[in-house]
């Protein structure tokens, strides 16, 4: 099966009305029929290498409790990755974690820009559409994006169960850390595992950064979301500080509400 026998891009709850918007870049660890040849190794297909492992679970919960579109590229970010600018070296990664991904080498000018044209600039195009769409119709939903990282990364260990990822928009990260935090149980990454200056925040300031929209990326700790419980307990958990936020109290700091 080809990209174009199988659309790369998925929206599930096109027709959404709730006030978010949810995007998981690194939702799926397929590699199409025509990469296969590549000999991407079988083994690192369940790890984080090749995508976030419980994450789409838990947007697609988020995404029914709160009536949120929810997009996401049928496409292991292996073969590109979604949640980077087209210009990043990173885009088509040569190695990770300090693996080398034999495949990706010497990968040509022509074959960078077929996948960014088959892959990367529909699934962002699905996403501005949405948001067009809303604007238009007077709405201003906020942006979340939904990833998982790894428990242990170059063989350290990672305190935080989630972080919470942000730019110089704090409006849904000050909300969220702020009620995340009143769990004693937690310990919440502010703009840990990753921050913008990792160059992962890419999704949430192409999309939401020029329009103003409130927006986050919530990375949740994957041993957390190994499973349908605790995937289901941690979009629970986020959904209860959303639905509290309210529309039009999301742009409010928690201290104002
Ligand atoms: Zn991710």
């Amino acid at each position: 099966m080809s990209i174009e026998d199988r659309s790369a891009v998925v929206v599930e709850n096109p027709d959404g009305a709730g006030p978010f918007v949810i995007v998981c870049d690194h939702a799926s660890n397929r590699i199409p029929e025509e990469y296969k040849s590549f000999g991407f190794a079988h083994d690192a297909l369940q790890t984080h290498i090749a995508w976030d492992p419980g994450a789409l679970a838990v947007a697609r919960r988020l995404s029914n409790i709160l009536d949120a579109q929810l997009f996401w590229p049928d496409v292991s970010r292996l073969v590109i990755d979604c949640n980077r600018a087209p210009d990043a070296s990173s885009l088509i990664v040569t190695e990770s974690e300090g693996r080398p991904v034999e495949a990706n080498r010497g990968v040509s000018a022509a074959e960078r820009a077929r996948r960014l044209d088959r892959i990367h600039r529909p699934y962002h195009e699905a996403i501005d559409a949405c948001l067009k769409r809303r604007r238009a119709a007077g709405e201003e939903p906020a942006l979340i994006a939904i990833h998982s990282f790894t428990p242990v990364y170059f063989g350290k260990a990672r305190p935080w169960q989630v972080g919470i990822v942000f730019g110089d928009d704090r409006r849904m990260a000050d909300l969220l850390i702020h009620e995340l935090e009143a769990d004693p149980a937690l310990t919440v990454g502010v703009n840990e595992p990753y921050s913008p200056a990792d160059q992962v925040y890419y999704t949430v300031e192409r999309h939401a950064g020029p329009r103003g929209l409130p927006a986050v990326m919530i990375e949740i700790r994957n041993d957390e979301i190994g499973d349908e419980a605790g995937q289901r307990c941690w979009a629970d958990r986020l959904a209860n500080i959303l639905l509290a936020a309210k529309p039009g109290r999301v742009g409010v700091s928690h201290a104002a509400v």
